[in-house]
C-alpha cells in the first residue's frame, strides 16, 4: 500500500500515498469512501522528544523532556506543541532544515511547560506565523493570545483534520486529582486519512483509552492507523481504576487492538518498558 514510516529525531514521519487502501477494521463501503474527504498525504516530523537517533552527527538534533511535532497534511501545516527548552526546538529546526515561517496554526495539547515552553521563542523567531494558537477549554496561560475550543473543531479548513477539545474522561485511567483537575484541557489531534485515523497526543493526561474513544467518536467506524506522541505510561505506580500498571496496560492493549492500531509510536512520557509491554502483548 506504499505506507512508509521513517525515524526523525527518535520519533516518526508518516507518509500515506494516494492509494485509498481500506485499513483493517474499516466498515465503510466504497460509495462512502469515494464521497468522504480524507487526507491523502500526511507527514509528521518530531521536533522535541526524549531521544534523537542521530547521535554521531555534528549539529544533530537534541533530545529533551518535551514534545513538539510539525504536522503536514496534504498542502497545509500546523505545529503540535512546542517543546520545553526554547533553545532545543530552535536548534532542532536548524538541524533538520525546517522553517515554521509558513505555519499559522499551533495546537497546544495542554498547559505544561514541556509542551508550551518554546511557543514565545518560536513566535519571535517566525513573526509572520504561529499566531492562531488553539487550546482546550480550561487552559491556563497568559504569555500570548489563544483560541479556546470546548469541543471537536476542524482546523486548516479541512474537515478531516480536527482537534478533540477537552477529552472526556469516562474511564478513570489516571489520578483524577493530579491529572484531570490539573489539566482538564488535555486534547489530541486527529487526522482522518485514506488509510485510517492518525491520533497525536501531547502527554496523554486524559488516558489512551479516553483519547481513542474521543477520536473514534469524531470519526465513527474508522480504524486507527497510527497513535503517536506522549502516552503517559512511564510511571510504575497503579493507575486509578486499575489494580496495577500492568492491569492498566492490558486494558490499553485491548483498546489498541479494538481500534486496529497499526503503528504505535509512543514518545516523550510513554516509557520504554510500557511501550515494550504493549508491543509484545
Ligand atoms: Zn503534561
Ligand atoms: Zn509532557
Amino acid at each position: 500500500m506504499g505506507f512508509a514510516i521513517c525515524l526523525v529525531l527518535g520519533a516518526v514521519a508518516c507518509n500515506s500515498n494516494q492509494n485509498a487502501t481500506q485499513a483493517p477494521g474499516a466498515q465503510l463501503g466504497s460509495a462512502q469512501l469515494a464521497s468522504t474527504p480524507r487526507a491523502q498525504h500526511v507527514r509528521i516530523t518530531t521536533l522535541s522528544t526524549m531521544m534523537t537517533d542521530w547521535p554521531t552527527l555534528t549539529g544533530a538534533p537534541f533530545g529533551e523532556w518535551g514534545y513538539a511535532a510539525l504536522v503536514e497534511v496534504d498542502d497545509k501545516k500546523l505545529l503540535f506543541d512546542t517543546g520545553k527548552d526554547p533553545t532545543v526546538i530552535l536548534h532542532n529546526l536548524d538541524a533538520l532544515g525546517i522553517s515554521l515561517a509558513d505555519v499559522d496554526t499551533v495546537v497546544l495539547s495542554h498547559r505544561h511547560d514541556d509542551h508550551t515552553g518554546g511557543l514565545v521563542a518560536l513566535q519571535q523567531k517566525f513573526p509572520s506565523g504561529l499566531r492562531d494558537v488553539i487550546v482546550g477549554a480550561g487552559f491556563a496561560g497568559a504569555a500570548t493570545s489563544f483560541r479556546v475550543v470546548g469541543r471537536p473543531t476542524s482546523l486548516l479548513d479541512m474537515p478531516y483534520v480536527q482537534v478533540t477539545g477537552p477529552i472526556p474522561r469516562t474511564v478513570e485511567e489516571h489520578d483524577i486529582e493530579r491529572e484531570q483537575l490539573a489539566v482538564p484541557e488535555d486534547q489530541a489531534l486527529v487526522i482522518d486519512t485514506v488509510n485510517g485515523l492518525i491520533v497525536i497526543t501531547g502527554c496523554g493526561h486524559a488516558g489512551v483509552v479516553n483519547t481513542l474513544d474521543a477520536a473514534q467518536a469524531m470519526f465513527p467506524q474508522r480504524p486507527v492507523l497510527a497513535l503517536l506522541g506522549g502516552l503517559h505510561l512511564y510511571e510504575r505506580t497503579p493507575s486509578f481504576g486499575f489494580a496495577s500498571l500492568e492491569a492498566y496496560l492490558d486494558a490499553v492493549g485491548q483498546r489498541l487492538r479494538r481500534a486496529a492500531v497499526r503503528y504505535l509510536v509512543g514518545s516523550h512520557c510513554t516509557g520504554l518498558e510500557s511501550l515494550y509491554w504493549l508491543r509484545v502483548s
